[in-house]
């Protein structure tokens, strides 16, 4: 009679297929020159325009795992080093995601990086340059990354804050690759495969999105993302009236002001 374990290990699932990313440029190919040359990189371009897809699509491309942190203004470096714990009355380290990519040769994510506290570039720049360690204070230990580590980090410069950019310091230590809202036909296609719904169906959604895009930096601060474009296609395939979806999903999500929702839903009528 076979053991459990084999048996298990017949019915195991396949391991996961890649990740759905439909690119727009060379950003594939430059994102695994960077990676086989060990060195850093930063995605930067609007919130919901494909930047966590396309780490997800490469890490399982490149046979990595992949730890991803979203940061925000309370994450201090010991959420991304590691921190002692208390377990069962004994002190124990834990090592946090920079550190366990580091000693697994992972690529770590940290979407949103300047959302973090001061102290998190100061751990960043040791592993982001060349000389590619983590010093861990708490634990006296100095890891050297190995060739398989990877940084990458996700900044969306449109945010008008001036509290919150990169320094210069900072951002020259990481590749940069330019994200934008696909264009037209090719996010057309992204919706239709990411919501089940019929190309023809996606068409006018994305004809809006891109007119609502239109009036970023005159009524909006974001322009609607992919990401609402797939909220809304969704709920239209399961039975929603688009305009109900439409506004649901692609309008009040941009605004909370009623004057500006009215004129984004004439826009939208417009463009329908
Ligand atoms: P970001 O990290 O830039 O905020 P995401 O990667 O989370 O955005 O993208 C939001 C959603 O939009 C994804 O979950 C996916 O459904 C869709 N998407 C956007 N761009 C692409 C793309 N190029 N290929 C495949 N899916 C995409």
């Amino acid at each position: 009679m076979p053991a459990l374990s084999d048996f298990a290990a017949k019915i195991a699932p396949p391991l996961d297929p890649l990740p759905f990313y439909a690119p727009s440029g060379v950003e594939c190919a430059l994102f695994e020159h960077a990676y086989r040359n060990q060195l850093p990189v930063l995605l930067k371009g609007p919130t919901g325009c494909g930047k966590t897809r396309f780490v997800a699509h490469m890490a399982a491309r490149l046979g990595r795992p992949l730890y991803t942190v979203s940061c925000h203004d309370d994450l201090t470096a010991a959420d991304l080093t590691g921190r002692h714990l208390l377990k069962g009355g004994e002190t124990v380290w834990v090592d946090g995601p920079l550190t366990r990519a580091v000693r697994e040769g992972a690529i770590v994510y940290l979407d949103e990086v300047v959302e973090a506290r001061k102290d998190v570039t100061v751990v960043l720049h040791p592993v982001t340059d060349d000389r590619r360690v983590l010093p861990l204070e708490r634990t006296g230990e100095l890891l050297a990354a190995p060739a398989e580590f990877m940084l990458v980090a996700s900044y969306n410069p449109g945010y008008q804050n001036v509290l919150k950019t990169l320094k210069p310091s900072t951002r020259q230590r990481f590749v940069s690759i330019q994200f934008d809202f696909p264009d037209p036909d090719a996010e057309v296609a992204i919706v239709a495969h990411e919501s089940g719904l019929a190309t023809d169906r996606c068409v006018p959604l994305v004809r809006i999105a891109n007119a609502l895009r239109d009036l970023k930096g005159q009524d909006l601060e974001e322009g609607a993302s992919t990401r609402l474009l797939v909220y809304a296609a969704t709920l239209i395939r399961d039975g929603v009236k688009p305009e109900i979806a439409i506004e649901a999903a692609l309008l009040h999500p941009l605004s909370d002001d009623p004057e500006v929702l009215k004129a984004l839903a004439r826009v939208a009528d417009l463009a329908f």
